[in-house]
């Protein structure tokens, strides 16, 4: 889909879409992770009013909690929303917090795939941060794609190699998420994230099973509470 725009740069991609394209129907989701904070300073650096959704799904490091209140504060974002799964899916589907143990797939789409669906209702696009070099299934990532809930994604780093996004951090002196320091790359659930296994940087995901996308960017599996 509109190959010709993966040569353009991600601030002009960017900016097209909140300004013009998608203006007033589009959203930033983001997972306050690791790589993060560049794409949230490139938002920011635009309107800083544009809606940041962030999926807590009640399973997440404190430390991504804090890092996420940081980073708000430091780029003055002012319309972050911090969305939970359904109290009443919890209690249908994980009554014990367990879930993810039996079931990873399921246990995503009620903690995020779900609440992401209805946190996007009436946009018609939204940003994301993901890289053809995180892993293959993100190998043919467009700069504009269309996402698996139909809307289109705006994914302005999609060509970025590690070094880009390193420098970009240098440039913009932005602070680093706490757990970098510990050697951890990609940053989810604490119950599904282990150190990563050399240079990997995904491969602490899920680690020890197939898994390897949490499903916000795969079709869906609505579920029926
Ligand atoms: S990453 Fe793990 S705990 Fe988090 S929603 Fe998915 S399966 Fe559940």
């Amino acid at each position: 889909m509109l190959d010709f725009l993966n040569t353009a740069s991600a601030e002009c991609v960017l900016e097209d879409a909140i300004k013009n394209r998608f203006a007033g129907k589009i959203a930033l989701v983001s997972s306050f992770g690791t790589e993060s904070a560049v794409i949230l300073h490139m938002v920011s650096e635009i309107d800083k009013s544009v809606p940041v959704v962030f999926l807590d799904t009640l399973k997440l490091f404190p430390e991504t909690l804090a890092y996420r209140d940081e980073l708000v504060a430091r780029l003055g974002l002012t319309d972050v929303r911090s969305i939970q799964p359904s109290g009443k899916q919890l209690a249908a589907y994980d009554p014990d917090g367990r879930l993810w143990q039996k079931d990873a797939d399921l246990c995503c789409a009620i903690r995020k795939t779900n609440p992401l669906d209805e946190a996007l209702e009436g946009m018609e696009a939204w940003i994301t941060g993901r890289k053809r070099n995180q892993n293959a299934s993100r190998a043919n990532l467009q700069m504009i794609d269309t996402g698996a809930d139909g809307r289109t994604t705006i994914n302005p780093l999609a060509f970025w190699d590690e070094a880009q996004i390193e420098a970009y951090f240098t440039r913009h002196k932005l602070p680093r998420h706490p757990l970098q320091a510990q050697g951890y790359a990609s940053i989810g659930c604490a119950t599904c994230t282990a150190l990563p296994d050399g240079d990997d940087k995904r491969s602490g995901r899920w680690a020890g099973s197939t898994k390897t996308e949490c499903g916000i960017h795969m079709p869906r599996a609505h579920l029926a509470a």
